[in-house]
Formats: C-alpha cells, sequence, structure tokens
C-alpha cells in the first residue's frame, strides 16, 4: 500500500497531498465537489458524497489509511471505513471534538483547565446558569467554526434570547474571559504512543477568523513559561485520548498569566501552517508519516515567521470590483513564501491562500510581513 486516503477536498487536504506526494505516496481524496483544492492535486479524486458507501468502500479497499481533514465528516463514514482500513484518528477521538459538549467535559476530565462554562441542552438550564457565566459566549455545540455559530451575550435575558434565534440547538455558554494572548500547540503522535509538539503560535484572530500567526523557534523569556505549559497540556491531551495522526489545541493566554484550553481540531490547524517553511517536518508530513506507520518527523523550528491568512476580501478593491491581488509585490518581499488553494472564487471570508514570511529574527519576519500584509491592503498591526 503506496496510496493514502483523505477525506475531504480543502485546502488542508491539497498540503497533505504536497506533502505525501513529495515522500512518495500516491493520495486519493474523496469530495463531492468536481474542482476542489485537494481533488485537483490528488492522484486520485473519487467524486462522491461522504456517506456514499460504495464510494467510501473503493477508498479503503485502495489504502492502507485514510484521514480526514474537516471536523464534520459523518461519523458513520469513519465508522464504515474503520472495518477495513486503519483510521486516524479515530472516529472516537473526531467525535469528541466535532461537539463542544464532549469536547469541554473530555478536557475538564483530563485536567485541563477550561473556561467556566455550562451545557445548554434542556430549556431551563440557561435559567440555572450561573451568574459567573456572564458575560459569555454562547456557541453551538456543533458545526461551528471562524467564529460561526457563537453570539455573545452581556445577560441571561440576552443568552435566553440568542439560543431561541439558535433554534434552541444544544450549546456550550461560556464566560468571556480576559485575553492577554491566544496560542495554539500542533502535536503528532504514532500509534506507538510517541509524539512531538510544534512551537506554540501566538494567534490574532479578527471577526472570528485566524488573521495572523507569529512564532520564534525559542519564545520570549516572558512566555517560556505558558509557552512550555501548552505543548506538555496539548502532548497529555493527546495521550489522554490515545490519539494518533495531527492534533491542534487552542489555548487562551488570561490576563492573570493562567493558561485555558479553548477548543481542539482533530487534524493540521492553520496556525501550523508555518511549521511548512519553518520547520524541518511540516504538520501535512507529519500526517503523511504517522498514516504510513513510518517515524515521526523533527518538529524543530528552524527561524522565525509571521504568517498572514489571504481572505477572498482581499481580492475586492475600495468600488467592490474583482480584481487580482498584486502577487508580484507579495512575492518581492524577503521571505515571503506564498501558498495559494487554487479556489476558483474568491468570497469575502472564504480562505484563499497564506503568505509566511520567514526571517532570521522576529523583527525581520514582522518587517517583511507588514510588506506583504500593505501589498495585500491587509491590516497588520502585530
Ligand atoms: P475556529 O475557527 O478556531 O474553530 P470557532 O468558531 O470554533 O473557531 P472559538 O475558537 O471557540 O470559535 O472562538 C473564536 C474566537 O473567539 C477565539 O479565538 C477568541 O478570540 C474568541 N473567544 C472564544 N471564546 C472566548 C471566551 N470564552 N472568552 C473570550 N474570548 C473568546
Ligand atoms: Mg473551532
Ligand atoms: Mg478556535
Amino acid at each position: 500500500g503506496n496510496w493514502l486516503g483523505m477525506l475531504g477536498g480543502g485546502q488542508l487536504g491539497r498540503m497533505f497531498c504536497h506533502a505525501a506526494q513529495s515522500m512518495g505516496y500516491k493520495v486519493a481524496v474523496l469530495d463531492p465537489a468536481a474542482e476542489c483544492p485537494a481533488g485537483v492535486v490528488a492522484d486520485l479524486h473519487i467524486q462522491a458524497a461522504y456517506d456514499d458507501a460504495q464510494a467510501l468502500d473503493r477508498l479503503a479497499g485502495l489504502c492502507a489509511a485514510v484521514t480526514t481533514e474537516f471536523e464534520n465528516v459523518p461519523a458513520q463514514s469513519l465508522e464504515r471505513l474503520a472495518q477495513s482500513v486503519r483510521v486516524s484518528p479515530d472516529s472516537r477521538s473526531v467525535a469528541i471534538a466535532q461537539d463542544r459538549i464532549a469536547e469541554k467535559s473530555f478536557l475538564a476530565r483530563a485536567g485541563v483547565p477550561v473556561a467556566p462554562h455550562a451545557a445548554i441542552v434542556q430549556p431551563g438550564e440557561l435559567e440555572q446558569a450561573g451568574n459567573e457565566l456572564f458575560p459569555g459566549i454562547l456557541k453551538s455545540a456543533r458545526l461551528g467554526y471562524d467564529g460561526k455559530g457563537q453570539v455573545r451575550v452581556a445577560s441571561r435575558a440576552e443568552a435566553i434570547e440568542a439560543w431561541e434565534a439558535m433554534g434552541r440547538v444544544p450549546c456550550v455558554l461560556e464566560a468571556l474571559v480576559p485575553l492577554a494572548s491566544e496560542i495554539s500547540v500542533v502535536v503528532a503522535r504514532n500509534a506507538q504512543g510517541q509524539s512531538v509538539a510544534y512551537a506554540p503560535s501566538l494567534n490574532e484572530h479578527r471577526d472570528g477568523i485566524l488573521a495572523v500567526s507569529t512564532v520564534e523557534p525559542q519564545a520570549p523569556k516572558s512566555a517560556q513559561a505558558f509557552h512550555q505549559a501548552a505543548a506538555r497540556i496539548a502532548q497529555d491531551v493527546a495521550h489522554a485520548l490515545d490519539y494518533v495522526g495531527v492534533l491542534c489545541v487552542e489555548f487562551f493566554v488570561l490576563n492573570d498569566g493562567r493558561l485555558v484550553a479553548n477548543e481542539m481540531a482533530p487534524r493540521p490547524h492553520n496556525s501550523g501552517h508555518y511549521t511548512i517553511d519553518a520547520c524541518i517536518s511540516s504538520q501535512f508530513e507529519q500526517q503523511a508519516r504517522v498514516m504510513a506507520g513510518q517515524p515521526l518527523g523533527d518538529p524543530s523550528c528552524l527561524c522565525a515567521s509571521v504568517m498572514l491568512n489571504v481572505l477572498g476580501d482581499v481580492w475586492f478593491d475600495a468600488q467592490g470590483e474583482l480584481r487580482e491581488p498584486d502577487w508580484t509585490r507579495v512575492l518581492g518581499v524577503p521571505g515571503a513564501k506564498l501558498h495559494l488553494y487554487g479556489k476558483a472564487e474568491a468570497r469575502r471570508g472564504r480562505k484563499m491562500g497564506h503568505v509566511t514570511v520567514l526571517g532570521a529574527t522576529l523583527g525581520a519576519a514582522r518587517e517583511g510581513a507588514r510588506e506583504a500584509a500593505a501589498a495585500l491592503r491587509i491590516p497588520f498591526d502585530v
């Protein structure tokens, strides 16, 4: 088996294809779209629904192992695949990460600090929620990403109104916590239980979407303690899940210096894209290595980097007309590495690509990122 399988044809699948193919593996992608970022670079694109039994069996028959690039893949699909092929991460880990209620209680049971919260499933649970949860954020338990499916609520009355407006879907109500910063850690863990953690990235969000990730090989003195703690917690979480594959854990660093886990993603993560250009082995290479049963790669980070997400907004000028961004100017920035995902149509808020600017020092990487951001007319104030 030289074939590796991917459920989902988005940009994470595409970057996986690149990494796996460069090591000589062939990749089969299952995605219902005729043209998708991973489908067009895969060795085989099986165009079918994620729950198409025949397509799943074909993928399982072809591949040595199968993974997924998005959380919301139907659990039954993973279970069907698992009957005949190695699936990593397993459906249990994915199920926990798919559901904020399960995720929060799993983290709390594993001894990982989380923000004060309550599960809201039944009418009445909002009436009984503790006062310490207001002001808070009401987050749908399922299907939320990039800040979608969540509402900030100042009071209990607002929360009740918001929950009604959301159609009373299961939610987590979380206290709004005072953020000093947000960081995330990507870990890779193999079937033998060995794991490696990447240098944490410092993340800045805009409108609920990751905008900028900054990473230094060596954290500044003031951040070393919580970077180490975050890396340890992320590896502990992977161990507690008996996780096989690549996992990302997002953290809040609170104003008082405490670290709380926010959520996890059972796959490579947007904040880990810097690993493609700045690390010995990228998060996608690790994913391929783990699936193929090969040794874990070296996660060492070789230089400082600043990653800018490139959203579809960048294609619209001040008049709202579509025009191609100035890639020549971006590519002219010292240390800039451009990654475009091959999406046909630019839409506002849609992730179209990213630019990682590398530097011998963080200052140099920031200077380059400022130039790249100016070329793309993205605000940059890091
Ligand atoms: P992702 O795209 O990362 O999966 P998501 O839609 O699942 O995003 P969260 O990560 O839960 O959403 O929240 C999005 C952002 O909202 C966080 O990165 C943080 O900036 C802010 N946020 C979320 N929860 C809280 C909280 N309890 N207190 C303060 N800020 C919060
Ligand atoms: Mg999320
Ligand atoms: Mg998040």
